[in-house]
């Protein structure tokens, strides 16, 4: 007996961090940023219209405006909903080969979820006991490379000399850096796209834009991978990006000084939060993200996690193998940071009288 079901396309789909819909919560559990998105993207609301219409098929003012903003030519950007949908879109272009393509054992959880929903193959390379990449696993021939520098949920950023020996070591393929962190005091790779027209960077406006639910994500790199790119979009959707999106977008690129403003902010808080998380008897690599992976010497992370839970604190807790003593925790703004730090205080002191 023959059965539709037999021929499913049977995938375990990525989980996302929660979305609780209660109001007065402390969210540090998504990687959001905890500002509001430029004032001038508040503003273009008002120049949303022609809702009517289709959209631009080509995004070709979103296009023209990164391309401005980065010094790149219009050929050399590719727009999509959400770095997600670039990232997949990349996938299905760019990894055919039979060979497996290569990921860190520890990383965004997106990567497998996509090899296995296109039935690409894949190796995952382990970290080392310090959480870096080892560059080295990367040498032998493979179908192609991703990563995200700074990498999720480690914070650890490779710094751009191992970036061109990877690169050198991988000519062949095509290799992607997933800089959805990069803006928070990381170097990107991205002058390297002159020189390897093989490497291409995926950027996001939903982290250090604070504009995760407007859904814009980018590729930049060669000539020859965007057109890849627009080719393979164009034989699936033609109107990936809705016209509020093309309006906000650009207009978030218009404010450089809040922009930088909000990352300082950031970048500032992050360093405190390390300082009060070394205190309270926490150890974590150092972190170029705006979250911290941090574990607790003596007290289980998932105790934390669920102890955090009941006040409503939501952090991330991944129960996977190597990483289940750790929680990743979003940088908020100061005030938020500070009741996440007195909340462990309590709990921490609590349980060592064992009143909690
Ligand atoms: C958040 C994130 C993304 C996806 O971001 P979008 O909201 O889809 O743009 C991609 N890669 C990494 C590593 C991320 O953390």
């Amino acid at each position: 007996m023959q059965s539709w079901r037999d021929n499913l396309r049977r995938v375990t789909p990525y989980v996302p961090g929660e979305q609780p819909d209660k109001k007065k919560v402390i969210k540090l559990n998504a990687n959001e940023n905890p500002y509001p998105p430029a004032p001038a993207v508040m503003k273009a609301r008002e120049k949303i219209r022609h809702l009517r219409r289709y959209p631009d098929p080509t995004a070709s003012s979103l296009v023209r405006a990164i391309a401005g903003y980065h010094g790149l030519k219009e050929s050399q950007v590719f727009v999509g909903v959400g770095s997600d949908d670039v990232l997949a879109l990349s996938f299905l272009t760019f990894f055919n080969s039979d060979k497996a393509i290569c990921f860190p054992d520890i990383t965004y959880s997106f990567y497998d979820v996509w090899a296995d929903l296109f039935r690409i193959p894949y190796e995952q390379k382990a970290l080392d006991e310090r959480f870096h990449i080892r560059v080295e696993d990367y040498y032998p021939e493979n179908g192609g490379v991703i990563f995200p520098n700074p990498n999720a949920p480690t914070g650890i950023l490779m710094p751009l000399s191992r970036i061109r020996d990877l690169l050198d070591h991988n000519r062949d393929v095509v290799v992607i850096i997933d800089e959805a962190y990069i803006d928070f005091g990381g170097t990107s790779a991205l002058p390297l796209i002159d020189e390897y027209d093989n490497l291409l960077i995926v950027r996001t406006f939903s982290k250090s834009r604070s504009m995760a639910g407007v859904r814009i994500g980018y590729a930049l790199g060669s000539e020859d991978l965007i057109r890849g790119l627009n080719d393979v979009k164009g034989s699936f959707n033609s109107y990936t990006m809705n016209q509020p999106s093309l309006v906000l977008g650009e207009a978030s690129l218009k404010e450089e000084s809040y922009f930088r403003d909000t990352l300082r902010k950031i970048i500032e808080t992050r360093e405190w939060l390390k300082e009060e998380l070394l205190r309270l008897g926490f150890c974590f690599p150092d972190s170029k993200a705006n979250f911290v992976f941090a574990s607790h010497s003596r007290v289980p992370a998932r105790d934390i996690f669920e102890a955090a839970r009941k006040k409503d604190i939501y952090v991330r807790y991944f129960d996977r193998p190597r990483i289940d003593q750790y929680l990743r925790i979003t940088v908020g703004t100061r005030e938020e940071m500070e009741l996440f730090v007195d909340f462990l205080e309590d709990y921490l002191f609590n349980i060592n009288t064992g009143k909690f």
